[in-house]
């Protein structure tokens, strides 16, 4: 068995879209980045090769690279899905927090997690979307931004 962890940030700003978990959430602010900065789809897919030992989301995606400009991080994640299996591993589980003030993230749960586990090809019980907010506290108290921890567990197919 593998574990990896994985963590992002993701700026809000005005002017562009709120996609977490594959969900474009209405909200009056949206996450900045190169790709769409689905935030928490990203602190999966560093799980997931930090996990199998394959470097995390920068080594295949660089974000200076047009190729990945607004790309869909379903996209990231589903390439990140076959790099896992190609390595020789399934996956087991993930669980994730997402740190946020706003938007509301349990509305949407759901809906995320139908996204992702058609990403990664496995049952939506394997995985797990927490939400908190930092009780007013940090950046993302302060909706300056949003954050998102994940863990991956691997297993040898
Ligand atoms: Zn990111």
């Amino acid at each position: 068995m593998r574990i990896g962890v994985g963590f992002d940030v993701h700026c809000l700003v005005e002017g562009r879209k709120c996609i977490i978990g594959g969900v474009n959430i209405p909200h009056s602010l949206g996450l900045l980045g190169h790709s769409d900065a689905d935030v928490l789809t990203h602190a999966i897919c560093d799980a997931l090769l930090g996990a199998a030992g394959l470097g995390d989301i920068g080594t295949y995606f660089p974000d200076n690279d047009t190729a990945f400009k607004n790309i869909d991080s379903q996209i990231l994640l589903g390439r990140v899905r076959d790099e896992i299996v190609k390595a020789g591993f399934q996956i087991e589980n993930i669980d994730s927090v997402v740190m946020a003030e706003k938007p509301k993230i349990n509305p949407h749960r759901a809906e995320m997690k139908k996204i992702l586990a058609k990403t990664l090809g496995i049952d939506e019980t394997r995985i797990g979307i927490k939400a908190t907010t930092t009780e007013k506290l940090g950046f993302t108290g302060r909706e300056e931004g949003i954050a998102a921890q994940a863990v991956a567990l691997l297993t040898f197919r």
